[in-house]
């Protein structure tokens, strides 16, 4: 499955302690993440992350052209609702395109453990019906 990878500033760390309790599964699936996610991810996992812009610079957008290419099965984004983005817009393009194509997206380390768990156990196969 490909799985995209997104954490605001303040959500770094989840992300980070996220990807390292499950490197075991993630591992086994194709990950992208923007810029400075994928990098912290990368320098706390080792796991092999494409990196798109950061998410300022338009890799949020990227990774909506993924979506809208079917090109990705699942989106994981830490959002923090409590600090205003410079990038809003996109973060709402990003969110709606994931609506419009039917792409699980979970924007919560909740939502991600769950996920996760589900992708483990083969759930995601309804993507390949
Ligand atoms: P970043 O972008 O991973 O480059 O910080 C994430 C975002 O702010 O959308």
């Amino acid at each position: 499955m490909k799985i995209a990878l997104i954490a605001h500033d303040k959500k770094k760390v989840d992300m980070i302690n996220f990807t390292v309790a499950y490197t075991s599964i993630l591992e086994k699936h194709t990950l992208f993440a923007t810029g400075t996610t994928g990098l912290k991810i990368q320098e706390a996992t080792g796991l092999d992350v494409e990196r798109f812009q950061s998410g300022p610079l338009g890799g949020d957008q990227q990774i909506g052209a993924k979506i809208a290419n079917n090109e990705m099965d699942l989106v994981i984004f830490f959002r923090d609702p409590l600090t205003a983005q410079p990038h809003e817009p996109d973060i709402t393009a990003l969110m709606r395109l994931c609506d419009v194509y039917q792409i699980p997206l979970v924007t919560n380390l909740g939502g991600a453990e769950v996920m996760i768990r589900a992708l483990d156990k083969g759930l995601f196969e309804w993507r390949n019906v």
